[in-house]
């Protein structure tokens, strides 16, 4: 079982890469677990059809202990992929990190992990790097990461820090960082700026994701692009992508840069208006 937490910026598009992985993945045969780690509880709308409704948090907080059963908050959506969203605490109320420590132990003592998946996927929101949203990374969890970018500063700017925690992580344990997924936001020489990126981070980028409207398109009908338009040229993009992640063996321990390192890569890649 290959266990892999997906890292970003807010908005980037980490759910909606996540599950258009998952469900290129399930497509070839694969067995999934997606594992939402984020308190919107938004990150398996596209595979389940719709919001899954109870998150792990929602169930520890309607039942007692020894009432809970998986079925409770673990979903199938499609192509069998499962599906569990950790939610968050009440808004305003207690640390959203601690959430995602409480529902993966949870789904470990529910047996959620079991030997018949291929793949868990933990989709996680990377803009905070707190003990919590490492949670996935640490104790062995997922070993495998990648990070969603694209060549705007404040994507880079929280992939930077992402690594920064990733870093320390694998210090102590097995944690590895298997590439950047750039997510395209058209902006100039994207391509090149993530790859040199990526380069100076010690890592890949190991796929650019173009920017195409069909993705809109697909999640007003609450699908994956995968789902939606099969045979399109994104569902194409989407699967070339999880060929890319299943032939995987590159991993590295990253090497964050420096604030103003990162500066200058930006300025090396904009190009100013000439007058
Ligand atoms: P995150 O999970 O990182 O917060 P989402 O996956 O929810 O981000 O994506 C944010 C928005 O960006 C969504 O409305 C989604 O449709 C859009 N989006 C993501 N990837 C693409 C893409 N490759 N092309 C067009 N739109 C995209
Ligand atoms: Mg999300």
């Amino acid at each position: 079982m290959r266990q892999i937490a997906i890292y970003g910026k807010g908005g980037i598009g980490k759910s909606t890469t996540t599950q258009n992985l998952a469900a290129a993945l399930a497509e070839q045969g694969k067995q999934l677990m997606i594992v939402g780690c984020d308190p919107k509880a938004d990150s398996t709308r596209l595979v389940l059809g719709g919001l899954s409704g109870r998150t792990v948090l929602d169930t520890m907080r309607m039942y007692d202990e020894d009432e809970i059963e998986l079925e409770q908050f673990l979903f199938e959506g499609f192509g069998g992929i499962k599906a569990v969203e950790s939610g968050g605490p009440e808004p305003g109320v207690g640390c959203a990190g601690r959430g995602i420590v409480t529902a993966i132990n949870l789904l470990e003592e529910l047996g959620a992990y079991h030997s018949g998946l291929d793949y868990v996927l933990y989709d996680v929101l990377g803009d905070v790097v707190c003990g919590g949203f490492a949670m996935p990374i640490r104790e062995g969890k997922a070993e495998e990461i990648y990070i969603v970018c694209s060549g705007e500063m404040m994507s880079l700017y929280a992939a930077n820090n992402i690594c920064k925690g990733i870093q320390r992580y694998a210090a102590a344990g097995k944690t590895r960082l298997g590439g950047l997924i750039c997510n395209s936001r058209m902006v100039d020489q994207e391509r090149e700026l993530v790859e040199e990126f990526a380069h100076q981070l010690n890592t890949q980028m190991i796929y650019f994701v173009p920017r195409d409207n069909l993705v809109q398109r697909a999640e007003c009908h609450r699908q994956t692009v995968i789902q939606y338009a099969p045979e399109s040229h994104q569902a194409e993009e989407y699967r070339a992508l999880a060929r890319c992640i299943d032939g995987n063996r590159s991993f590295s321990v990253p090497t964050p840069l420096s604030n103003d390192a990162l500066e200058e890569l930006m300025m090396k890649y904009t190009q100013e208006e000439a007058d």
